[in-house]
């Protein structure tokens, strides 16, 4: 290969990988999550959230049963983890990255588990998916290796994990969007479900990294999501956390 070959298709795969970091959260999460058949060892799983039983899934755990991590004598949360030995280093660096990113804004401590009882297993399974907050013993956290290893994605489900629903599905959704569900489609519906969510006094945030995008599960091409008051606001177009995502996150564990 000549140089200038050589030199081209490094340049096209940084467009490819600079690109493919900007893409929205909700946009890889779908094309991730679409065509997956999952195994029977794994969890029952909506969209991108597990759930112990079908039961769970209208029910805000950190409401229901109490969700959090505990908190050490030292103001910190220590979130004990172990990742599959199946990723790549590339890969295990973008999780290592979306793990120690919590360390920079908050008091959360993603730390590898020696032998505390609850955890993260994080695994390349069927799709992206985590439960919602902790539910003691292991708990899977997918990061698939076909389509989930984004910083946005890491970030997102260890967000779930922590405790946080999707921002569309938040107890106020009412008054800053409105769900279209004749545009859902059939059998979607639920994933607009509005949740007794934990906002933590922190306004709806079209910018969180919990949004999902207009036409999220749209069977039309017609948007299933359209802001109030302003139809044309942009959302769901995250790339990494918003303020108020940490800020709520803060708040929610006291740090
Ligand atoms: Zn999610």
């Amino acid at each position: 290969m000549s140089a200038l070959k050589y030199a081209l298709s490094l340049l096209a795969l940084l467009v490819v990988s600079t690109w493919a970091e900007e893409r929205p959260v909700s946009e890889i999460l779908w094309e991730a999550n679409k065509d997956v058949v999952r195994t029977e060892d794994e969890p029952y799983v909506v969209d991108d959230i597990a759930y112990d039983n079908e039961m769970e899934r209208n029910a805000d755990p950190c409401t229901s049963r109490g969700c959090m991590w505990g908190k050490s004598g030292d103001g910190k949360i220590y979130v004990p983890y172990t990742v599959s030995s199946q990723y790549s280093s590339r890969e295990r660096s973008i999780i290592d990255r979306g793990l120690q990113s919590f360390s920079g804004f908050s008091c959360i401590r993603f730390v590898k588990r020696s032998n505390q009882r609850d955890y993260l297993s994080i695994q390349s399974l069927s799709g992206c998916y985590s439960f919602v907050g902790r539910t003691g013993n292991s708990q899977t956290v997918s990061l698939s290796r076909q389509g989930c290893l984004y910083h946005n994605t890491v970030q997102h489900e260890l967000l779930h994990a922590l405790g946080f629903n999707h921002e569309q599905t938040r107890s106020d959704r009412d008054q800053h969007i409105r769900v279209l569900l004749q545009n859902v489609q059939s059998g979607m519906q639920h994933n607009f479900n509005k949740i007794a969510t934990l906002n933590q006094a922190t306004p709806y945030d079209y910018n969180s990294v919990m949004q999902y995008h207009k036409y999220a599960f749209s069977k039309n091409n017609q948007p299933t999501m359209v802001p109030i008051p302003n139809q044309n606001a942009v959302i769901g177009k995250a790339t990494q956390m918003s303020q108020n995502d940490i800020t709520r996150l803060n708040r929610l564990y006291k740090c």
